[in-house]
């Protein structure tokens, strides 16, 4: 199969069991989002997507080979944080290329892509600034572009939107649909927003207390709730 598979993932810290036998299919391009309450394991699962940690059992499969044991760096993948998690010291534009420079592509092409991702989400003129003069919603765009230009073949978002305000939540929601709509890169994005979910997400997973209590569309997740919880999560009538 193409796509994203996790299969019976199992993530202990110590005696705690935080991921507990998660098992999941994303296909290719597809936007799944991570619902579920504070501390319930998205973020834990996102990296072990991400390969910044490895499960405690289980394995993982992209595009149909076994990544389990392969590093961060050669998944092919970008991941995109709460907290921006730029560089103070270096420029907009040293930001984006920073992580492009060391690698086989072409500095003609850094500078290809840096152009197109700036156009994309309308940082042109920020790209001399340092992070520390932009607001948070120009920080968060920055984040995305550095992302954006690695070309990864999926992306992982994990509360890219949570430290904005509402207005600008509202914005960026629109942005991301649309940056979705014309990478058409696979997108797996966490998130404690309900509405950011119901909106975004070709699918959404709910997870209470490290496992799945139901993956589906926004739409049957809202009609058919899988239990109570999940439809107290999704503000679904029950
Ligand atoms: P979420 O992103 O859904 O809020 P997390 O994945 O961050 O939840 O955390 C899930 C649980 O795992 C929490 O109880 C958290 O305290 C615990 N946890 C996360 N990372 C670590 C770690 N590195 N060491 C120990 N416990 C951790
Ligand atoms: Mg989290």
């Amino acid at each position: 199969m193409s796509g994203l598979e996790l299969r019976n993932i199992v993530k202990n810290f110590g005696a705690v069991e935080v991921i507990r036998d998660v098992s999941l299919e994303v296909n290719d391009g597809e936007f799944v989002a991570f619902v579920g309450p504070s501390g319930c394991g998205k973020s834990t699962l996102l990296r072990l997507i991400a390969g910044l940690d490895k499960p405690s059992g289980g394995s993982i499969a992209i595009d149909g080979k076994d990544v389990t044991e392969i590093g961060a760096a050669d998944r092919g993948l970008a991941m995109v944080f709460q907290s921006y998690a730029l560089y103070p010291h270096m420029s907009v534009r040293e930001n984006l290329a920073f992580g492009l420079e060391n690698t086989k592509v072409a500095k003609a092409e850094i500078e290809a892509r840096i152009a197109d991702a700036a156009r994309m989400l309308e940082i042109e003129p920020f790209l001399q600034r340092r992070p520390g003069q932009l607001s948070g919603g120009q920080r968060q765009r920055v984040a995305i572009g550095r992302a954006i230009v690695r070309r990864p073949d999926a992306f992982l978002l994990d509360e890219p939107l949570s430290n904005l305000d509402a207005e600008l939540r509202v914005s960026m929601r629109a942005e991301l649909a649309a940056l979705h709509a014309r990478l058409k890169a696979t997108m797996i994005y966490v998130t404690h927003d309900q509405v950011e979910a119901m909106t975004l997400a070709d699918r959404i997973v709910v997870l209470r207390g490290g496992r799945i209590e139901q993956v589906g569309t926004p739409l049957e997740l809202y009609n058919k709730p899988a239990n109570r919880f999940v439809a107290g999560f999704i503000g679904a009538p029950h």
